[in-house]
């Protein structure tokens, strides 16, 4: 019989390498990653747009047990980040146990044994007593839904898979959308192409970004004294949990402040009130993605370039049609239009307890407990998974805590002996109400237009609240919330269900 791993991670980006670090910590070493990708680094792996880089301090937006003393800048760029990640992966001998170009396209729990099995685009099958989907949460990216779109002759490809082969010099090129890859590519193209015209559908909000370069001096402290680290990284944590949080989570002066901060910005930047006029947002700030640049708006300004807020009709092979009648001639059409992430987290077919389907539990919108364990797919761990997303800080910090508490969750179940843990699904029904609720009078509810929420408008992204919160309230898990399920060879001539009274906790 196949050897059966302790657990199976999908995905080698930030979560996956932090979930591997975190399970050899605790001795749990028979662990194995598959890798769609053939290279480590998830999101900063496919992400290699020109401008790319982080909108959070490297400082804060780095794993707590690795900080990097070498970050240059403040915000630091997509191959300073995948150099990182690439390092973590060498340094805690993470490589051997990865299997890159390996996707899962299937799951399945087998009750009797506590067993995952997994199958791969490789056509063959791994089995893992528990299974950590670490794909990300911004790994799908999504084409603009615009009719023609596949008929545009010239050269045309999405944001997150540039094509590094696509020659923009004296080129007419067209980006769709206005978001956080939109806003970093343009100022990095404008000045190799003969045109650019930027399609917009909704103005960002936009503040200044606060990046500098971080100097000899300043590196060779941190490498001698981490305490001075930790204390510059707690104060980008504790600026953005006490100042930029609760502008977001409760409407009201901060957010005016947050507001007029970005008017201000807008203002300095753009003098023709037509285009300010245009740029100016008409939802709260925070509703969507609030975006940091400084060479944005100078971009949009240069004399080659074109910001079209009219609605796009269609695409036929020349160009964009924009509802006017206007044709918009192109020869390079990127598409910076986003990513799938409200609807679904996992891509491949999961299949839990008594065969459920993972479509089937979420038809009514994802939903997890802790955004990391489903009811009736035990053993099960989604990191990042529903309503963990950060609107104003590092996803990082949440991933660790996630980690922590999936980890947890699989010592616990393994010092029981228990085949298998499975989180209540009165429990999970509970929180999940309490985080809906706790959306109301939030920036999120305010009425715009977001990838945040699904179609019915139900929050499957963001979470609610401080990061604080959700780091005290998973710091320790919460076994009495769980059933678990004896391990049958222990427990011999009891049914399941017998099972899960004798394995309960007191
Ligand atoms: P995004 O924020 O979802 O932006 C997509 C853009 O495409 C929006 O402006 C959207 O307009 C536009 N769009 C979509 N469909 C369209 C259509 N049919 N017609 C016209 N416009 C259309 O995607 P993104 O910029 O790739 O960023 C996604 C997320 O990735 C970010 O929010 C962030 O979490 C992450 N990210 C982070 C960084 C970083 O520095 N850490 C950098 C890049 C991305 P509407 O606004 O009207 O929908």
């Amino acid at each position: 019989m196949d050897h059966i791993h302790d657990v199976l991670i999908i995905g080698a980006g930030f979560s996956g390498l932090g979930m591997g670090v975190e399970l050899d910590k605790h001795g749990l070493s028979d662990w194995l990653i598959i890798e769609r990708d053939d290279e480590v680094g998830g999101t900063w792996w496919a992400n290699q747009y020109p401008g790319c880089a982080c909108d959070v301090e490297s400082q804060l937006y780095s794993f707590s047990f690795e900080l990097n003393p070498q970050w240059s800048h403040t915000f630091a760029r997509q191959p300073e980040i995948l150099a990182y990640l690439k390092g973590v992966a060498d340094k805690y001998d993470l490589r051997r146990r990865i299997r890159f170009q390996t996707a899962a396209t299937a799951a399945t729990f087998e009750d009797r044994h506590g067993v995952w099995t997994v199958t791969t685009n490789r056509g063959d099958t791994i089995r893992a007593r528990s299974l950590a989907c670490c794909a990300g949460g911004l790994s799908h990216p999504t084409n603009p839904k615009i009719d023609g779109l596949e008929t545009f002759a010239g050269t045309m490809f999405h944001s997150a898979r540039w094509n590094h082969s696509a020659k923009l010099e004296k080129k007419r090129v067209g980006v769709i959308g206005t978001g956080a890859s939109a806003i970093q590519i343009v100022p990095e193209i404008v000045d190799k192409v003969r045109t650019l015209n930027v399609f917009q559908r909704t103005p960002p909000w936009i503040v200044p970004r606060l990046d500098r370069e971080i100097g000899a001096g300043e590196k060779a402290l941190y490498a001698a004294v981490p305490a001075l680290q930790w204390l510059v990284r707690a104060g980008y944590y504790w600026r953005r949990e006490l100042v930029v949080g609760p502008a977001l989570i409760k409407q009201g002066l901060l957010t005016r402040l947050l507001e007029r901060m970005a008017r201000a910005h807008l203002a300095r930047s753009v003098r023709d009130p037509e285009l300010r006029r245009k740029l100016l947002p008409s939802y709260v700030i925070g509703c969507k993605r609030i975006l940091i640049s400084n060479d944005y708006y100078p971009a949009l300004q240069r004399p080659n370039a074109a910001l079209t807020t009219e609605s796009i009709e269609r695409i036929e092979p020349r160009g964009v049609i924009t509802k006017d009648g206007k044709l918009h001639e192109l020869d390079v059409l990127v598409l910076a239009s986003g990513f799938e992430a409200s609807e679904r987290a996992v891509r491949f077919d999961m299949r839990g307890r008594d065969g459920r389907t993972l479509d089937d539990a979420w038809k009514n919108g994802m939903e997890a407990y802790y955004g990391t364990t489903i009811s009736g797919f035990p053993n099960f761990y989604l990191v990042p998974g529903p309503n963990i997303g950060g609107g104003h800080t590092s996803l990082i910090f949440m991933l660790e805590a996630q980690i922590r508490y999936a980890v947890s969750a699989i010592r616990e179940m393994r010092a029981r002996g228990a085949r298998f843990v499975d989180v209540r699904p009165a429990i999970q029904a509970n929180y999940n109400a309490k985080i809906q609720r706790r959306f109301e009078g939030t920036v999120w509810s305010s009425g715009c237009h977001a990838w945040y929420r699904t179609a019915n408008g139900k929050h499957t992204v963001l979470y609610p609240d401080l990061t604080a919160r959700f780091f005290l309230e998973t710091r320790r898990f919460d076994a009495e919330n769980y059933d678990f399920v004896a391990d049958q060879t222990r427990e011999r001539g009891t049914t399941p269900a017998e099972s899960v009274t004798a394995a309960r906790s007191p």
